[in-house]
């Protein structure tokens, strides 16, 4: 622990970590040592993490990225993060994000990072000029670089996948609901699911298999399937997998350096005995107008619980109490929050609601059954996780749809509901881009992480 947190010092210009507690951190690491003297070792016994602040935490700050939460202290530990504890994992610290988890680069966090003075973006360790991904670049940047082992992220959209894929580590987002939302800040309700971000894929499965498992009085949706060692099937034989390859992943717009790291992969999966089965997903596309109905109209009605009055951010000068709402949620929400609050009211509103979101939850079904149907033919789907690799600081950052384009292969597994993985494949050949992180991604049907990670091992 005292390693990770040193290095992780001497890298604040990588802007991952967001709050610190020694103190905490090393009586935790000391119980650890406590229980291995004892022979009373626990799974993650020792084990560094460090979490992604949109988990809210009694030790630390938890911020959700955003000035509305600046400095909030919570009363209580995330399920995920208690079940990690549990397991006997050492938290580190807290990880910077996009605020409320919404964007793809990181580059919409509020905060001040740990070691700074004045706001600074997450940086990609792989080339410092270049986002981390997100939302939780913190995470998949703090992996990059070694500042911990491993480390949560959540994923409502891709915000596992696409960091772990720019950012060359492995990350898994399970099934919706397998993992408890109880502590998670929400943002889109039917979406939010978290996971583990690692070096490997046998790493992810021994986190994943502590941060499982149902939470009935805590989270109503969370799945009734109980906690598994995802780490029992690793080793398995892959003779015979069949791998769906949809091709509406590999049309216009994907990078040649991604289509020839995947395709590579894929070549490899067959030289380890998987058979490679051309599958359609047609409304993929579909699925971006999608998210960005539903995600937003969810989003909406969560985030109206940040008023002033129960916690977060007041505005310091007022008139009346509707007054006092407005300053307040002028002062602390940021661009992109206030952008969806405002698609996500504007879809859900008396006139619109039947042509919008109603159009929308529809659509979601038919992409879950495009899944199934899919499903029939093959065990498990692959392809590339984003058309490019991780794009420069400032690039896209007053474009939003340029934003919410680059989310079209993460979209689909997640409005379904579908467990997905990103598992580092290759890199860059481009002279504009050489040497930055590719990954693949890999979906399964509900409930099968053992399976992608069974896959993700045996490639890795
Ligand atoms: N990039 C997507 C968004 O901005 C996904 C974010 C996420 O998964 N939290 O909403």
């Amino acid at each position: 622990a005292q390693h990770f947190l040193d290095r992780s010092h001497a890298h604040a210009d990588l802007g991952a970590f967001v709050d610190f507690n020694h103190e905490a951190t090393l009586a935790q690491a000391r119980a650890a040592d406590a229980r291995i003297a004892a022979g009373q070792a626990r799974p993650l016994d020792g084990v560094p993490i460090a979490h992604k602040d949109i988990f809210v935490t009694r030790d630390f700050v938890s911020t959700a990225g955003s000035r509305m939460l600046k400095g909030y202290q919570s009363p209580f530990d995330a399920t995920v993060v208690n079940k990690l504890a549990e397991a006997g994992a050492v938290t580190l610290g807290k990880l910077n994000c996009d605020e409320f988890a919404m964007g793809s680069s990181n580059e919409n966090s509020a905060l001040v990072p740990s070691g700074h003075s004045s706001w600074a973006p997450v940086r990609n360790p792989w080339d410092t000029q270049r986002i981390p991904g997100g939302s939780s670049g913190g995470s998949a940047a703090a992996v990059a670089a070694r500042l911990a082992p491993a480390a949560t992220g959540t994923d409502t959209g891709g915000s596992i996948r696409q960091p772990a894929s720019f950012c060359g580590i492995t990350g898994i987002k399970p099934t919706y609901g397998r993992a408890s939302r109880y502590g998670m800040v929400a943002f889109a309700s039917s979406l939010d699911q978290a996971g583990p971000m690692a070096r490997s894929a046998q790493d992810c499965a021994m986190l994943l298999s502590a941060m499982c498992g149902p939470d009935p009085d805590r989270d109503s949706t969370s799945l009734d399937v109980a906690a598994e060692d995802f780490t029992r099937s690793l080793d398995d034989s892959i003779e015979g997998l069949r791998i769906g390859v949809p091709q509406e992943f590999f049309g216009e717009g994907l990078s040649d350096d991604v289509r020839a790291s995947v395709d590579a992969a894929l070549k490899q999966y067959e030289a380890l005995g998987a058979k490679l089965v051309p599958i359609s997903l047609p409304r993929t596309e579909l699925s971006i107008p999608v998210y960005y109905i539903i995600a937003p109209a969810e989003a909406s009605s969560n985030l109206s619980r940040f008023d002033g009055v129960k916690f977060g951010h007041r505005a310091a000068q007022h008139g009346d109490l509707a007054d006092m709402y407005k300053k307040t949620r002028a002062e602390a929400f940021g661009d992109e929050v206030k952008r969806r609050i405002m698609i996500g009211t504007y879809v859900l509103s008396h006139g619109y609601y039947d042509a919008y979101y109603l159009q929308a939850q529809k659509i979601r079904r038919m992409i879950a059954d495009d899944f199934q149907n899919a499903f029939k033919s093959c065990d498990l789907i692959a392809g590339p996780v984003a058309p490019t690799v991780a794009w420069k600081l400032g690039e896209k950052s007053n474009d939003p749809v340029a934003n919410y384009l680059a989310d079209i292969f993460t979209l689909p597994g997640s409005l379904a509901g579908l467990p997905g993985m990103s598992i580092p494949v290759g890199f860059a050949a481009n002279a504009a881009d050489k040497g930055l992180p590719i990954g693949m991604q890999l979906l399964g049907n509900y409930c099968q992480e053992a399976r992608l990670l069974n896959a993700a091992h045996r490639f890795q």
